[in-house]
């Protein structure tokens, strides 16, 4: 596969330089494998293939297990947190937009005006009630879906 031809080239480029990543003090280690830069933590130990490998392209290239991975996000949880997030934070997005467009365009048609300057008013003061009684299921939610 093209991309796999891609990682070993990449690899073959890198493994000279490698060896002094984890000396430079402050800056995070790069990995090896998806140029990617993550905490110290995030990196699997041992030497040769394994030297400066992420967790996450260890799973891919089978040096670890997914289940022994205890802060990685799958697919589905990532998924998860992404629509739990949408859900907390676009009804204040669509405020945004709603006003947006309202100041746009509903000037000078003198009922539809006050009608959804009414409505908007309406939403503006719910959605910041409604955002702080979610708090605490949200969080909740949150920590069910935190590895
Ligand atoms: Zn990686």
């Amino acid at each position: 596969m093209v991309f796999q031809f891609l990682r070993t080239s990449l690899h073959a480029e890198t493994t000279k330089c490698s060896r002094n990543a984890h000396c430079s003090t402050g800056l995070m280690p790069t990995c090896r494998l998806c140029k990617s830069t993550y905490p110290a933590d995030q990196f699997i130990d041992g030497n040769g293939p394994r030297h400066l490998v992420c967790v996450r392209c260890a799973v891919d290239e089978g040096y670890l297990a997914a289940e022994d991975v205890s802060n990685l996000y799958d697919d589905q949880t990532a998924k998860a947190r992404m629509s739990l997030f949408a859900r907390r934070y676009g009804p204040i997005f669509w405020l945004f937009v709603c006003w947006t467009l309202w100041a746009l365009l509903f000037q000078g048609i003198d009922l539809w005006t006050t009608l959804t300057m009414g409505a908007l008013i309406l939403a503006t003061l719910g959605v910041p009630i409604m955002f702080f009684l979610r708090t605490a299921k949200f969080q909740a939610q949150l920590r069910q879906l935190t590895p």
